[in-house]
């Protein structure tokens, strides 16, 4: 899993990315006529988006009108022709789009439930009903290959037979439990503490569940902001081009990565540096090392305040991302400071009170209290060499 994740939708870019799946993988194998797609790691991806992988594959043939080759057993997933892995990603956005997220709140813990011939999306956040479009042509497989029934009992989501019917409060309920714990994060070993492992522990209680609609929210704001702002349709999101590039070039130079960004117009871009750290520093165990040899990447987008922030920002989501990162806090921010990318002025104003600006409230107040050994150190250094410049005078 060390290859990445997304957060559910990809166009969700700040804060709040509870929902994660892996970066799609894609191998072309064979030639001419023979030409596929082979898909290793669909089952995954199905997984975090709590849908059956042949919902996705059989949504790549639809809409690349190309067949597809499924073997469940052996959990093979085909599409025939040769597929860029960016573009199934992008199509993977479509039907996230259509038959995951809840169009109201744009939570991704849906269910779908079918009755009648039609699909319906019960969103375990918000509660809404909603109608999927039944003229795509995934819609009729889905009728006639329901979602398998969950282990215990069963009797809600995929119903058609009779059992499911208008759901009272407790279908509700345990269809929330239910779907919130298929959705828990990508990777649990991956995750050591258990405020993270958002939804595998289900809160109930009065609070948690306003909590949850206040994510819920927060996230359908989030959204609404990218939808009316400079990137608006999200396959054409320069981020997230910037993004698929870095990926799909391991190899590139920095300069080349720069160069990239230039041209997708974001070379001044305060949010591309976060984009940057997010694609860019894979290994969890070098991060701190890794920031030494892209100094000069993670600088030349800007060095107002602003950037500075940005890349404390980008760090910390990467913390988000990989909750193992948070105990080498101190670490990272001594490389940030060493390598001149981000100035103790900055540090010492971050380290004033946590902030949700790229994180959730709660992890910034990890992040901060991982970080002050090295916030304490700065500040010791500051006034020490304060009083140097005293003497100078
Ligand atoms: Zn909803």
């Amino acid at each position: 899993m060390s290859s990445g994740t997304y957060n559910i939708p990809r166009s969700l870019k700040d804060g709040f990315c509870r929902y994660k799946m892996p970066r799609l993988q894609a191998k072309i194998e064979g030639k001419g006529n023979g030409i596929k797609t082979v898909l290793p790691n669909i089952v995954d991806v199905a997984r975090a988006l709590s849908r059956p992988p042949a919902y996705p594959a059989k949504y790549f043939g639809n809409e690349l009108g190309a067949q597809v080759q499924i073997e469940e057993k052996s959990e093979k997933y085909i599409v025939n022709g040769a597929h860029e892995v960016s573009k199934l990603q992008d199509v993977l956005d479509g039907f996230i789009d259509r038959y995951v997220l809840c169009p109201v709140c744009k939570n991704p813990e849906t269910d779908l439930i079918i009755k009648d011939k039609m699909i319906t999306r019960k969103c375990g956040a918000c509660g809404e009903r909603t109608d999927v479009d039944m003229r795509h042509g995934l819609a009729k497989y889905i009728v006639n290959h329901p979602p398998p029934k969950e282990k215990k009992g069963g009797q809600h989501a995929s119903a058609g037979n009779g059992s499911g019917g208008e759901g009272d409060d407790a279908d509700g309920i345990d269809g929330l439990v239910q779907n919130t714990n298929k959705l828990a994060l990508v990777d649990e070993d991956d995750v050591d503490d258990d405020d993270w492992a958002l939804g595998i522990d289900v809160d109930m209680s009065a609070e948690a569940v306003a909590q949850r609609q206040k994510d819920a929210e927060a996230r359908l704001a989030v959204i609404d902001k990218h939808a009316t702002g400079e990137d608006a349709e999200d396959g054409d999101d320069p981020y997230d081009q910037l993004g698929d590039f870095i990926r799909a070039n391991r190899e590139a130079s920095d300069r080349e990565i720069f160069a990239k960004a230039t041209e997708l117009q974001l070379g001044k871009k305060h949010r591309a540096v976060i984009v940057v750290i997010l694609c860019l520093f894979e290994e969890s165990a070098m991060v701190a090392k890794d920031i030494a040899k892209h100094d000069k990447l993670l600088v030349s987008f800007g060095d107002s305040d602003k950037h500075q922030r940005a890349v404390i920002g980008g760090f910390e989501r990467l913390i988000e991302e990989r909750p193992e990162l948070l105990a080498k806090t101190p670490a990272i921010f001594k490389a940030l400071f060493d390598e001149e990318i981000v100035e103790e002025e900055a540090f010492l104003e971050w380290g004033k009170k946590p902030s949700k600006k790229y994180v959730d409230k709660e992890l910034a107040k990890k992040i901060h209290k991982a970080a002050e050994p090295f916030i304490q150190w700065l500040a010791e250094a500051e006034e020490a060499s304060d009083s140097d410049e005293d003497d100078e005078e």
